[in-house]
């Protein structure tokens, strides 16, 4: 059987394109991949969601729209999709359960993951006090000292939410200014629990069974400090989960696909492409939600052109 409309990744984009297809009658399966929901699920408080105006917590509104996409009748299955294969005008999937499928329509919303700083340290301590996600692990570190290594949004963000639970927090900064909106740059700078670390890298994690410090070098003089933590929180951005749409799909050196301009559509036909996988400006959940959207709209378009629906 040929499906008409499959769906990869269950963030925002690809819940909204599983709304929007479901309600066209596009019969859409959604595979979830490896971590369903998304980056929702280690966010806070999101507050800039247009309809939630007291905020809304990130794993509780990916609830809300799995609920949404489910009321309509999207197939929700919770695999990971491995490899595909985009050469004819029928696309092929195969998911990491040995399921094969065809489909004529493909949304592509995989999105992006988190980065990490890359030193042996990092890996020996990961879950045992180095973590990318606040939300899900401040909590273990109430009333104690923790750092976080950034200078964006998440970062502060980061820094902001853990100063609530947390005695003290280091916020490391690579340069001597921050890449973060003013807004949450002061909002960093103006709560008294919070020392930001100008100019300094992480020579290492420190801790055998549990972290217990961090070596910090300063890039200006050279010089190296050592600060007592318990938890070392990463928040130094995202690279797009791609790698398996390399051979078939155009995008950039990064590895985000590309979109013809206004559109979701890639440079094969019937496959479309939303959310952060595509977005390396905007990266929020609205946006995501509005290209999930499109490419469900232009695939429902290309469906009914070639007479399929
Ligand atoms: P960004 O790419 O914006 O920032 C990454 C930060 O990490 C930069 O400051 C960078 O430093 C630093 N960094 C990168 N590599 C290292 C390293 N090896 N060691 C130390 N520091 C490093 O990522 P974010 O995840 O913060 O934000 C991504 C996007 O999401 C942005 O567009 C942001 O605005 C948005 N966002 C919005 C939020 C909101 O509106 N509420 C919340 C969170 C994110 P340098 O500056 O020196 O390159």
């Amino acid at each position: 059987m040929v499906h008409k409309c499959l769906i990869i990744g269950s963030g925002p984009a690809g819940y909204t394109a599983a709304i929007y297809a479901a309600r066209a009658g596009l019969s859409p399966i959604l595979y979830t991949g490896k971590d369903p929901g998304g980056q929702l699920m280690i966010t806070n408080e999101v507050e800039n969601y247009p309809g939630f105006p007291d905020g809304v917590i990130g794993p509780e509104m990916m609830n809300l729209f799995i609920k949404q996409a489910e009321r309509f009748g999207t197939d929700i299955r919770y695999e990971l999709i491995d490899k595909v294969d985009f050469s004819g005008p029928i696309h092929k999937v195969w998911s990491d359960q040995g399921t094969e499928l065809e489909a004529h329509t493909v949304i592509i919303a995989t999105g992006a993951s988190a980065k990490w700083l890359g030193i042996p340290s990092e890996t020996k301590l990961m879950n045992k006090g180095v973590s990318a996600c606040a939300v899900c692990d401040g909590f273990f570190f109430r009333g104690k000292e923790v750092a976080v290594v950034g200078a964006g949004d998440t970062a502060c963000e980061e820094a902001h939410y853990l100063s609530k639970l947390c005695k003290k927090v280091y916020l490391i900064v690579r340069r001597d200014e921050m890449r973060a909106s003013k807004i949450m740059q002061e909002r960093v700078l103006n709560t008294p629990n919070i020392e930001v670390i100008w100019n300094a890298v992480t020579d290492e994690i420190l801790g055998e069974e549990e972290v217990t410090g961090a070596r910090l070098k300063n890039t200006v003089d050279g010089s190296t400090r050592q600060i007592d933590v318990n938890a070392f929180f990463i928040a130094i951005g995202h690279s797009p989960n791609t790698a398996i749409f390399k051979d078939w799909l155009d995008m950039d050196e990064i590895g985000y696909l590309i979109a013809s301009p206004g559109s979701a559509k890639t440079n094969r036909e019937g496959v479309f492409v939303s959310g952060d996988a595509q977005d390396k400006v905007y990266r929020q959940a609205i946006t995501a939600a509005g290209t999930g959207c499109m490419a469900a709209l232009d695939a429902e378009r290309y469906l009914s052109e070639k007479g399929i629906v």
